[in-house]
């Protein structure tokens, strides 16, 4: 099925293995800089297909690359393969029932999306050599998606420098081409000191952290009427100073995330945030200090590599899904609201057609969705390299990310026809990209002209390293 062209058959000859290797790391859920096992499965065969492989890539352990074929331009395919805390769930299972074990879960499909990704390159390898092609196919597995912005740190570390252009996807409801829409985004550690004191004996001689981060929400919270309409800031306590009430609080940190709809604009809201964080120390007389914790930059498009893509999805068609996969989307599009499911049809900038659980279409590039309002770290990416990413259907329409339905259906047959079809489709833009090098040309073009006057400045503050940890024993 969907084999017209030699390229989707050199992905079909790999469907079960890629299953396989989806499966793997689904069963073993690992999250940010921890991702260890997923690393060496990736590993082992990217070494099983042939690829030169290169371990420990911008000096992190759970990054991997692997090269095939000779001279020529470089075309990267991005994979992704860490997990979410809390989101442990049984596969395939229509309602919330947590697996065993530590609570990690794959409530973002990146199982899916570094097997995909890998079964992309593999086949473009064989397509190159069976063509005498010169040119070379590269497979990035990036750990850390979530929360770890590691792309930013691999792009810091000049991993991209030689690439021409890259391609990536991520699981959704639909098919279709991923606008280059989302925000730019730090995470900053805003740490207080005051002084310890009894708080009814002597409360005049204490000076409150807490009082602090109390005071520097409240500045945040008036100042986000000033502010672009769609930046974002939300914050969460990490250190309240203690449990006990009768102790003025010599410490507190809060972490801040603050999101802006491109570079230039975050700049001047990290600055304001910080301010208001002065203020508040200024104002209880503590002292505050603050430490980024990761940046990502928002989403450059490209226009030629994005209609290259769509032409590919419109050859290969929709994804084939059968009356069992329908039957069991309907099971958990059962488990949420109307809103849920309207909404997500919203988002891609189509009407609701509420009979259907599974996506039967490829969503038209000229489609108007709502802006992406969350981030993702391929931003860094597309402003150093021409990029473009796929979304690719493995899920019920309407199932929220970061969800246990997500986790469950990243399991199913369902998600292994998804990933299969979104492998060909990124094959088949590598392979588009190869055959003519008008198309790296074109997206060359479109991407200098995106960039002009307005360079790639790493957010990543140059003494921030990747918060690596150590391989559990
Ligand atoms: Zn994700």
């Amino acid at each position: 099925m969907q084999n017209e062209e030699r390229i989707w058959q050199l992905v079909d000859t790999r469907r079960a293995d890629y299953e396989g290797l989806a499966d793997r790391i689904w069963d073993m859920p690992e999250i940010a800089y921890n991702e260890y096992k997923s690393c060496d499965e990736h590993t082992h065969m990217l070494q099983q297909e042939g690829f030169r492989v290169t371990q420990n890539l911008a000096g992190i352990p759970t990054a991997v690359m692997g090269e095939a074929g000779d001279g020529g331009p470089v075309i990267a395919i991005l994979g992704e393969y860490d997990a979410l805390p809390g989101l442990g769930q049984e596969a395939g299972v229509a309602e919330p029932k947590p697996r065993p074990g530590d609570g990690m879960g794959h409530g973002c499909g990146h199982n899916l999306l570094g097997s995909a990704s890998l079964m992309a390159a593999s086949a473009v390898k064989d397509w190159l050599k069976e063509n005498g092609i010169k040119g070379r196919v590269r497979y990035y597995g990036c750990p850390a998606e979530e929360g770890g912005a590691a792309k930013s740190f691999m792009v810091r570390a000049g991993c991209f420098k030689d690439v021409d252009i890259a391609i990536s996807w991520h699981p959704a409801a639909f098919s279709g081409v991923n606008p280059a829409l989302s925000l730019a985004n730090t995470r900053i550690d805003f740490s207080f000191t005051g002084r310890a004191s009894h708080a009814a004996a002597a409360p005049h001689l204490g000076r409150s952290a807490l009082d602090a981060v109390e005071l520097m929400n409240v500045g945040v919270n008036y100042m986000r009427e000033h502010m672009p309409s769609d930046a974002r800031i939300h914050y969460a306590m990490l250190d309240a100073g203690g449990v006990a009430p009768n102790v003025v609080q010599a410490t507190a940190k809060v972490r801040y995330a603050i999101r802006a709809r491109e570079l230039p604009e975050l700049w001047p809201l990290i600055e304001r945030v910080k301010k208001i964080a002065e203020g508040a120390a200024l104002m209880t007389e503590t002292t505050v200090t603050h430490q980024v914790i990761s940046a990502v930059s928002n989403l450059l498009g490209n226009g030629p590599l994005e209609q290259a893509m769509q032409t590919a999805l419109e050859r290969l068609g929709p994804p084939p899904f059968d009356e069992a996969d329908e039957k069991l989307a309907d099971k958990f599009q059962a488990t949420l609201n109307d809103e849920d499911i309207s909404s997500a049809w919203r988002r891609v900038g189509l009407p609701p057609q509420r009979e259907k659980s599974l996506c039967d279409q490829i969503v038209p590039l000229d489609a108007k969705p709502a802006p992406m309002m969350g981030s993702t770290d391929v931003g860094d990416v597309s402003w150093v390299v021409p990029t473009v990413q796929a979304r690719g259907a493995t899920y019920a329409i309407g199932t929220p990310g970061h969800s246990w339905q997500l986790t469950a259906q990243s399991k199913t047959p369902l998600a292994h026809k998804g990933m299969v079809h979104v492998a060909k489709v990124m094959a088949a833009t590598a392979v588009d990209a190869l055959s003519s090098k008008s198309l790296i040309e074109r997206a060359k073009a479109d991407y200098s002209a995106r960039t002009d006057g307005n360079p790639y400045v790493s957010p990543l503050p140059e003494n921030i390293k990747p918060p690596i940890k150590p391989r559990a024993a």
